[in-house]
């Protein structure tokens, strides 16, 4: 299956050679698709941390003084190793998180892109020189890297919301201990060996693996260490601000993309055709595992029949299966734990008057798969209209007019993505504004890209990944004065 077994990793990367945990232990990583072992990869703690952050801020005086240019010439040939390995790479994401082939190619291409795209930025941070305030003086202000950083990473996104991450901090000049998920940390070692091939010096990327019951000692030492000058998180919202809390000790800088409940509208005027169809890859990419996926969708009252007719069809259609096979739609759900979820918040919606159209059980591929669902007739006292499901599974509310949807759709403490449709031009301003999200998709189900701000407001986060923005969240900006000229 896997052509160039030389991303098959299964031990830890600290300064430039891999490693096990000080103590020995392992942990395994299974397929979620049938339960398999995959691999067992080293379950590491506090000594294992502290070595990959010394590692990394000897790195950083080295790292941080090469050019731009060169930083950016590494960054490049990182890029292209993981666009040779495309295939291979997603073959190994596919079977450790068990999304569909297709979408994990279109993973691996979507993180590969953050790499090229920083090895551009690298060159491009550039500072002020602003107009003196004192007649013999000049100010200069630039903007240098912040340091050693600690980031920690979901399964959801197993590999791109590590290159996110780590190619802008790479490239302003950072050195970087990463925590990969515990469920998936053999696409993070991937990555690591192909950026050792790449040319990176050792420590200037560490990769620290541990099972779920060290994620919290391996937090605290990124979030407590004096050497660490920056977490970046990307989790739920209650590990984010636990993790948030722990660096106000030091006082880091953070930044946190956390959890959303992303409403999706579809008003009266809208193109339902469009809206149906985007509704379906918005709610049902990764299984409906995404941050960013629809969890409410809101339908206008005259439509609403229609729109669930057409909602109800497409569901129906989604093929489930094992994510290694060409055909399949929708894969399984993570672990137990996702799955309990998704079937508490079916059961919770059924009790309180939600109207079941199809789905809403387990499906027969396997143990962790679960039959993509429609719910219609959803209201706000459902746990579903509070959290993210995380799951395939569509809830439909109904609305009347255009001040009731964008109450109920701010009516949480999450601010994340934002999806409406409609042909309505003042609508779209009015609503795009009103929405309380970092980010508004207006008649389109997908706002991801590595050129734009990737971000929430509230309690979905700080800061923002992609773009030129991102780049500055792993600077601080220095002011000189030139005094006695
Ligand atoms: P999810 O519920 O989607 O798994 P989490 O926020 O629990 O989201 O996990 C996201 C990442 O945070 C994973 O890498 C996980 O191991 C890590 N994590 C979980 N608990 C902690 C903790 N107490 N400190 C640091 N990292 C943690």
């Amino acid at each position: 299956m896997i052509k160039k077994p030389d991303i098959l990793k299964n031990r830890a990367y600290i300064n430039g050679m891999w490693v096990s945990a000080e103590s020995g232990k392992v942990f395994s990583v299974v397929n979620p698709a049938n339960g398999q072992k995959l691999a067992d990869v080293p379950d590491m703690g506090k000594e294992d941390t502290e070595k990959a952050i010394e590692a990394a801020f000897l790195a950083f005086p080295v790292w941080r003084s090469k050019t731009a240019k060169d930083r950016s010439k590494i960054l490049k040939i990182w890029h292209s190793l993981v666009l040779d390995h495309c295939d291979d790479l997603a073959a190994l994401l596919t079977a450790e998180q068990g999304k569909p082939l297709t979408e994990a190619k279109a993973e691996i291409l979507y993180g590969a892109s953050f790499i090229e795209w920083y090895a551009e930025e690298a060159k491009r941070i550039y500072g002020d020189i602003i107009p003196t305030h004192k007649e013999d003086a000049r100010v200069l202000v630039t903007r240098e890297p912040i340091g050693v950083v600690g980031a920690i990473t979901p399964w959801n996104f197993p590999h791109a919301m590590i290159t996110r991450k780590i190619a802008p901090a790479l490239a302003a000049g950072c050195t970087v201990v990463l925590k990969p998920a515990e469920d998936t940390p053999l696409s993070a070692l991937a990555l690591a060996e192909l950026a050792q091939q790449a040319g990176f010096p050792p420590g200037v990327i560490n990769i620290v693996t541990g099972a779920a019951d060290s994620a919290a000692e391996i937090g605290l030492v990124l979030t407590t260490h004096e050497k660490v000058r920056k977490i970046s998180f990307t989790g739920s919202t209650e590990i984010g601000s636990l993790l948030m809390k722990q660096s106000a000790g030091t006082i880091k800088k953070i930044s946190l993309e956390l959890g959303g409940n992303a409403p999706f509208i579809v008003f009266e005027s809208a193109d339902l055709e469009r809206a149906a169809e985007g509704a379906i890859i918005c709610k049902f990419r990764n299984a409906g595992q995404t941050c960013v996926c629809a969890n409410r969708i809101y339908a206008q009252d005259s439509i609403y029949e229609e729109f669930a007719v057409k909602l109800a069809q497409r569901i129906k259609a989604l093929k489930v299966g094992a994510g290694d096979q060409e055909w399949v739609q929708i894969g399984p759900l993570i672990n137990g734990q996702g799955l309990e979820k998704v079937k508490m918040h079916v059961q919770d919606a059924l009790e309180k008057g939600g109207k079941l159209v199809c789905g809403g059980k387990n499906h027969d591929a396997g143990a962790l798969f679960y039959t993509p669902t429609l719910i219609r007739d959803m209201n706000a006292e459902m746990l579903l209209n509070q959290e993210e499901t995380f799951g395939p599974v569509a809830g439909l509310f109904r609305f009347g007019s255009e001040e009731d949807v964008i109450r109920a759709a701010n009516d949480t403490p999450y601010g994340l993505a934002s999806y409406f449709y409609s042909k309505d031009l003042g609508q779209v301003f009015r609503v795009a504004e009103a929405l309380e999200y970092g980010m508004v998709a207006v008649n389109e189900p997908v706002l991801s890209g590595e050129s734009i701000p990737f971000g929430g407001i509230k309690q979905s986060g700080i800061g923002r990944e992609g773009s030129h923005y991102g780049i500055e969240e792993f600077t601080e900006m220095k002011y000189v004065l030139l005094g006695g000229l």
